[in-house]
């Protein structure tokens, strides 16, 4: 039964500038499912890969969820989605 659900798969990613981040926190209290806040005064995207150069996070997503939220609500706007 779950298999339709998993055909529909679409490729979304958010994308965290890490390096950017102020660290203010209005992404993880509008959007914990994907953010949470780290020791270094940054958010960090749950579960995503980072450059090691850049410090770009990136996620793959199926389900935007609150993402769009925590782009809007970046005052820095280092979140992004790409569909
Ligand atoms: S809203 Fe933007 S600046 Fe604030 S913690 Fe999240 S990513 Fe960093």
């Amino acid at each position: 039964m779950a298999e339709s659900e998993s055909n529909q798969k679409t490729t979304m990613k958010i994308i965290h500038e890490k390096a950017k981040c102020i660290g203010c926190g209005s992404c993880v209290s509008l959007c914990p499912k994907y953010f949470e806040m780290i020791e270094a005064g940054k958010a960090h995207l749950k579960g995503s890969q980072e450059d090691s150069k850049t410090e770009v996070e990136t996620l793959e997503i199926s389900d935007l969820g609150c993402a769009p939220e925590a782009v809007e609500v970046c005052p820095v706007q280092i979140i992004k989605i790409k569909e």
